[in-house]
């Protein structure tokens, strides 16, 4: 597989390049060579992430794990943490990112909490952007060690995606799956017209 080649195909799908980015596509090129895997055509590779962030779309795109194939499972404990596993074998590896700094600038990380929590200047907006493309090379060339707490798991995997039959919603008419209908006064309906759906902010 071309290295290269992989890092610009994320970055096309990310629509830029981050240390975000950067560091799911070291964490996804690191899954499949400690799997001894390539690219999962179907879901013969599973991955659970703890987050959702840049990160991601690297991770979906170098290990072919995606939302659409449904063999990418988000829990939302707001870690950098992602679990690649490969059902044939039955191995998993957990990577967890570790705190990057001493890879980071720490100028930089100050200017990024300033600049995310919507205190930063125009000045500091713009200095941000302009390191970043430097700080994303130090995560590209820093160590696997460096970056990640690498384990080999027990996972459980989950089971394949499944396709549903459709029915129809009483209230809406619209198709929703089988599952995730509710019932009301003897009537199916989909979740946005049952009353559990909060209403939108
Ligand atoms: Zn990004
Ligand atoms: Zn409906």
């Amino acid at each position: 597989m071309n290295q290269d080649n992989d890092w610009a195909q994320a970055v096309a799908f990310h629509g830029h390049a981050c240390v975000g980015l950067a560091l799911g596509y070291r964490a996804g090129r690191l899954a499949l060579t400690r799997l001894n895997s390539s690219r999962s055509p179907d879901e013969e590779l599973i991955a659970i992430v703890e987050t959702d962030n840049c990160a991601l779309d690297a991770l979906q795109v170098l290990t072919g794990c995606s939302m659409g194939k449904g063999n990418i499972f988000f829990r939302d404990y707001g870690k950098n943490v992602f679990t690649i596993g490969r059902r044939d074998t039955r191995q998993a590896v957990r990577i967890a990112v570790k705190t990057l700094d001493r890879i980071l600038d720490a100028g930089f990380q100050d200017l990024r909490t300033r600049v995310m929590t919507g205190q930063g200047t125009e000045q500091d907006s713009q200095r941000f952007h302009e390191l970043m493309a430097g700080e994303t090379q130090r995560v590209l060339n820093a160590s696997d060690e460096e970056l990640f707490k690498i384990e080999e798991v027990e996972l459980d995997f989950p089971v394949k995606a499944r396709l549903f039959s459709s029915i129809t919603c009483s209230v809406c008419g619209e198709q929703v799956m089988e599952p995730r209908a509710r019932v009301r006064g003897g009537n199916p309906v989909c979740i946005p017209c049952s009353d559990e759906y909060p209403s939108r902010i």
